[in-house]
C-alpha cells in the first residue's frame, strides 16, 4: 500500500538561535507539491484557510494565476525580540508582493522586450497579465509591536565585510523557478550572526536571458546589544547588452549585485514601539 506524500517526506528542520534580547527561529523544509498534500483525502473548498494543505492555502491566499516551480513554503526565518515584536521572512507573503495585474517588465522594457520576446515561448503563453517573473517587494512581515520609522542611519557594510567569528549562519530558500528555461528567478534570506551584531539578508534575483538582470535586496542590521534593526531595501539593474561583466558574473546573485545600478532604495529603522 503506498503511504501518503507527506509522510515520506523527511520532517522539517527547525532550529533557534538566541542573541541578546532576539531569538531566530529558524524553519527548513521540503519543496511543497505541485498538487493537494492532504493526508487524507483532499482538501475542500469549505474548508477554513488553516486546514488546507500549503497547496490549497497558497492557491486560497494568493491572486496569482500560476506559482514558481519551487516553493518551500514552510521556510521561514523569523527574529523576534523578548518584547515579543518580530519580522519575519516567508514564501507566502514574498509571493502576495508579486504583481498580479501587470506584466512589469514588459512596461518598464519596451523596447528589449519586444525584441526579446519574440523568441521567448514563455513569454507569449502568458494569457493574464501579471508579473511571471515574481519579482517582490516585500520587505519582511513586522508584527507584535515592532514598528519602522524614518532615519539618517546606514548600515556600516564595509564594517561587515571585516573578519569575524560567525556564531551562527543559515541560508533559507524561500521560491524559485527557471522561467522555461530563459533564465531564473530565485527568493532566498541569509542569516548571519557575528559578535558585532545580527545581519540578515533577503535577497529576490532575477535574470531573463538577453533582456534584464534585477537584484532586490532587504538587509537588517541590529548592532550587539541594542533593541532596534536598521533596515535597507534596494533594487538594482541593468539590461544584459549593459552588462560589463561575463555570464558567470551575472548567473551569480551574491556577485553580480555590485555591477548593477541602483534604482531605488528605501531605509528606515526597525523598533519596539512603545506601550
Ligand atoms: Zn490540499
Amino acid at each position: 500500500m503506498s503511504q501518503p506524500v507527506e509522510s515520506r517526506l523527511p520532517p522539517p528542520l527547525c532550529e533557534e538561535f538566541v542573541y541578546g534580547d532576539w531569538t531566530l527561529k529558524i524553519v527548513k523544509s521540503h519543496i511543497m507539491g505541485s498538487q493537494c498534500e492532504a493526508l487524507l483525502g483532499h482538501c475542500t473548498g469549505d474548508m477554513e484557510v488553516e486546514k488546507l494543505c500549503n497547496r490549497c492555502r497558497y492557491e486560497r491566499l494568493l491572486t496569482l494565476p500560476s506559482l514558481p516551480d519551487m516553493v518551500f513554503a514552510d521556510n521561514l526565518l523569523q527574529i523576534k525580540h523578548k518584547s515579543g515584536g518580530s519580522i519575519t521572512f516567508n514564501a507566502l507573503e514574498a509571493l502576495q508582493c508579486v504583481n498580479d495585474k501587470e506584466d512589469t517588465l514588459q512596461v518598464a522594457h519596451a523596447d528589449v522586450w519586444k525584441e526579446a520576446r519574440a523568441d521567448c515561448e514563455f513569454a507569449q503563453k502568458v494569457v493574464k497579465p501579471y508579473d511571471w517573473t515574481y519579482t517582490t517587494n516585500y520587505r519582511g512581515t513586522l508584527s507584535g509591536g515592532i514598528v519602522a520609522e524614518s532615519t539618517d542611519e546606514r548600515i556600516d557594510l564595509n564594517k561587515l565585510r571585516e573578519r569575524e567569528e560567525i556564531k551562527f549562519y543559515e541560508e533559507i530558500f524561500l521560491y524559485e523557478d527557471e522561467l522555461d528555461d530563459n533564465g531564473s528567478t530565485r527568493c532566498v534570506v541569509k542569516v548571519r550572526v557575528m559578535p558585532s551584531g545580527l545581519f540578515v539578508v533577503f535577497r529576490h534575483y532575477l535574470r531573463v536571458d538577453r533582456v534584464i538582470v534585477r537584484v532586490n535586496d532587504t538587509r537588517l542590521y541590529s548592532p550587539a546589544s541594542v533593541s532596534f534593526i536598521l533596515r535597507e531595501t534596494s533594487t538594482r539593474e541593468a539590461a544584459v547588452s549593459n552588462l560589463q561583466v561575463d555570464s558567470l558574473v551575472y548567473n551569480n546573485p551574491d556577485l553580480v549585485w555590485q555591477h548593477l545600478p541602483l534604482v531605488k532604495e528605501q531605509c528606515d529603522k526597525l523598533v519596539i514601539e512603545k506601550s
